[in-house]
């Protein structure tokens, strides 16, 4: 007789159980970056991608990708959600995401261009809720640690507001900003403290010139994960 029975619900199946990563962490290496809106994930990635063959994805550039999609039918969902500041629903993010690394593990595979050796990725600016942290890593790969870039706001949206002279996006605006700080600091730094409670992050400071920080991002990665990078 086994020890639980299915609840004897008509017509209802029994709850799945838990799904299969679709990559396993043996053979896809993720890392996280997180840090507040400004605080310099893009371009320690753009130097990671450089110096150690990161796949970079952005979670936010994946989704203006998919908002300018002709045909997408979460074009306006994705407009609004990044215009106020607010997560875009984790379905969306997730399969975008999961999407992209077939794309690069599929095509290492076909140019015999991986060796045997994981794929790498560096996740930039997601997980930013909790329920996407959970789904992402039992639904897609479970991440190696997560690389987090504190910074004060004041510098945040001192840099942020430069960038909007230039980047054209719709959230790099004063009232924009507000609302994102707001979600960062309600929303996304439990997925930060949740990481940290398990031991699996890597807290650079931030504040400094990015070269300084790279330098420093460099040290610690090496501190954690000696050459296995
Ligand atoms: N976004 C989201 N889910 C994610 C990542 C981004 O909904 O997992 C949305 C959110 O509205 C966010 C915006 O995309 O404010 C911009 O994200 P991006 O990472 O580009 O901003 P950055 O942190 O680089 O300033
Ligand atoms: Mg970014």
């Amino acid at each position: 007789m086994p020890a639980i029975e299915a609840p004897k619900t008509a017509g209802s199946l029994p709850s799945p159980s838990k799904p299969t990563p679709t990559f396993s962490p043996d053979k896809v290496t993720v890392v996280f970056v997180l840090g507040g809106p400004g605080a310099g994930k893009g371009t320690q990635c753009a130097n990671l991608v450089r110096d150690y063959g990161f796949t970079h994805l952005s979670a936010g550039d994946l989704l203006r990708a998919e908002q300018d999609r002709p045909g997408s039918q979460f074009g306006s969902l994705i407009k609004d959600c990044i215009r106020n500041g607010d997560i875009v629903p984790m379905e969306v993010t997730v399969q975008l995401l999961e999407n992209a690394m077939t794309e690069v593990v599929d095509g290492r595979k076909k140019s015999s261009g991986d060796n045997g050796k994981p794929a790498k990725f560096l996740i930039d600016g997601f997980p930013r809720k909790m329920d996407q942290a959970l789904k992402f890593e039992e639904t897609v790969c479970p991440a190696k640690f997560v690389l987090f870039y504190d910074c004060p706001e004041e510098e945040m949206q001192r840099r942020l507001l430069e960038r909007g002279k230039t980047s054209g996006r719709a959230d790099d605006n004063s009232e924009s900003i507000k609302k994102r700080f707001r979600t960062f600091v309600e929303t996304s730094m439990p997925v930060v403290d949740y990481y940290e409670k398990q031991g699996r992050v890597v807290k650079i400071d931030a504040t400094p010139k990015p070269e300084a920080v790279y330098q420093e991002t460099r040290k610690r990665l090496g501190e954690r994960l000696g050459d296995g990078l």
